[in-house]
């Protein structure tokens, strides 16, 4: 299944993934990072691996997007 994973400690919560995503598949949690940050979420039913997240998001290494079979997280 397509993916975007996100790495919760690199996450700063700016939310600019979460605008961008086509197909809602992301969403800021209320759990707190060890940065002090909400973070964001995925949920990669509707996820087309499009890398869009990817491409915005200005923390390097926080979304990493896995086309067809993605390891389970
Ligand atoms: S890869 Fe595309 S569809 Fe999947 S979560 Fe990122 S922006 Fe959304
Ligand atoms: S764009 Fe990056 S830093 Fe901003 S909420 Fe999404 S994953 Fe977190």
């Amino acid at each position: 299944m397509n993916r975007s994973v996100i790495e919760a400690d690199l996450c700063k919560g700016c939310r600019v993934c979460v605008n961008s995503c086509p197909n809602h598949c992301l969403s800021i949690g209320s759990a707190i990072n060890r940065l002090g940050y909400q973070y964001a979420h995925s949920t990669p039913e509707k996820c087309n691996a499009c890398g869009i997240c990817f491409y915005v998001c200005p923390e390097p290494g926080a979304i990493t997007v896995y086309k067809g079979d993605a390891p389970d997280v």
